[in-house]
């Protein structure tokens, strides 16, 4: 069915001319123009693939956006349109647009493939947010492995077929909070790069980068936006639940021999997802949805849980930038969640009480019940109350993060951690299971300085 009828029959107008191809039937949409050999698409292999970009006037596509219920695929999941609007209404200055693809997570590699396979999908994304918000600036934000490609995708559109707006490139520091909206704008305007502010989004819509009104979207939702202009909201609809319609691009951990990035439909159980039978799942011992910032939950809950925001909020967490990492048998939960908060307490800016003090007495904490439970003083309660002395009193949301991801293993593996305490430490010797950057991140006791 092309574009035309397809919105006629879900209500919306649609994009405003046909477009030259068909949209995408099944569920791999961004991912049905990735190749497998991980090269760049050309922009003259995106025009045949997904056709020039309709001409929407004015604010018209944020109607268009609204109607498709489009949220931000960075981590919040807020409405898009919602979003748009509200910088459409504070426009006392020109607004700026910065495509988002910092992804500090070092657990997702999303962005990082749209980035360096399908460029022109989030450039076009980009463009569309601009001419929308009445913007002539495009900042794309990503890390210093992808300048490269973004620079030559900007110079080959420049050539041939020149964007409506200017594009700027600045490079996203190596840290896990680079991608925070408020630690964005501070990289952007040349101050403390990568590190959040106490802001609040209000304040970043209205006064942002250079003091304008600044729209800062992940550049998955950019690269949605670019097909949502294309074939309109009708289309998008038809994958997702009425609140979480369409596709998510998930990383996934653990189920396969290596990481591997799947497109997947909002709404269906994640064991169908996965592909994960009954038998399979007894060999993990639980799953961590949405990253470090996000939780563990028991694995039975998890791959029944339909896969949206809203569910995953029900069982106390998020899908976050759509990390999914299941923990095999073997492994010892409290190692890895060891490592990972003590890398966590090294990405805090080190400007509020929590993160100067709560962040380092918890990562010693966990470090001491994963591998020197007697020295734990207060025994496995103390972590709880550890936890509530930092939530709610950060500047930005990291350390209510840290402690959601250490409350939930501690409730999920809770036989692990009783044992630990109790009988000492497993004998686990299988190799780290959660990705994390090259460095040394179990400051005080290894395994192997039991
Ligand atoms: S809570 Fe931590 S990471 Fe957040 S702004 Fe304060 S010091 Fe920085």
């Amino acid at each position: 069915m092309r574009a035309d009828a397809l919105r006629r029959s879900n209500g919306s107008d649609g994009p405003p001319n046909r477009s030259s191809v068909d949209p995408p039937a099944g569920v791999a949409r961004l991912l049905s123009g990735v190749g497998t050999d991980g090269g760049t698409m050309t922009h003259e292999a995106h025009l045949d693939r997904w056709g020039h970009l309709p001409e929407w006037r004015g604010a018209t596509f944020i109607d268009e956006l609204e109607t498709s219920g489009l949220r931000g695929h960075g981590g919040a999941w807020f409405p898009v349109g919602l979003k748009w609007r509200d910088i459409r209404a504070s426009r006392l200055r020109a607004p700026i647009v910065v495509a988002n693809g910092a992804e500090g997570e070092p657990a997702s590699g999303k962005d990082r493939l749209l980035i360096e396979q399908v460029p022109h999908l989030v450039l076009d994304g980009a463009v569309v947010a601009a001419q929308a918000l009445g913007a002539s600036r495009v900042v794309v934000h990503v890390p210093a492995r992808s300048v490269r490609t973004v620079t030559s995708a900007i110079e080959s559109r420049q050539q041939h077929a020149p964007d409506p707006v200017g594009f700027d490139v600045v490079v996203a520091p190596d840290r896990f909070l680079a991608g925070q909206e408020s630690a964005v704008v501070s990289t952007v305007n040349g101050r403390n790069p990568g590190i959040p502010t106490f802001t609040g989004l209000r304040t970043i819509r209205e006064r942002g980068v250079d003091g304008r009104p600044t729209l800062v979207q992940n550049v998955e939702t950019l690269a949605h936006v670019a097909l949502i202009a294309r074939f309109g909201a009708g289309w998008f609809r038809r994958i997702g639940t009425h609140d979480s319609p369409g596709t998510a691009l998930v990383t996934v951990t653990g189920r396969w021999s290596e990481p591997r990035i799947i497109e997947a439909p909002l709404g269906v159980p994640l064991g169908q997802i996965l592909g994960l039978e009954s038998g399979e799942a007894r060999s993990v011992q639980g799953v961590l949805l949405g990253g470090y910032g996000g939780g563990w939950v028991a694995t039975a809950d998890a791959l029944a849980m339909p896969f949206t925001e809203e569910a995953a909020r029900l069982l106390g967490t998020s899908i976050g930038a759509g990390v999914v990492a299941l923990l095999p048998t073997g492994a010892c939960p409290l190692s890895e969640v060891s490592r990972v908060v003590t890398y966590l307490e090294g990405q805090g800016a080190g400007q509020c009480g929590p993160c100067v003090n709560g962040l380092a007495l918890l990562a010693t904490a966990m470090n001491q019940l994963a591998f020197r439970p007697k020295s734990l003083r207060g025994g496995l309660s103390a972590i709880p109350t550890l936890c509530g002395l930092v939530e709610g009193r950060g500047a930005c949301r990291h350390p209510d993060g840290v402690a959601r991801f250490i409350r939930s293993a501690l409730q999920v593996f809770s036989d692990h951690a009783a044992a630990h305490i109790q009988r000492g430490i497993c004998q686990s010797t299988a190799a780290p299971f959660l990705p994390l950057p090259p460095g040394r991140h179990s400051r005080l006791a290894t395994p192997r300085s039991r």
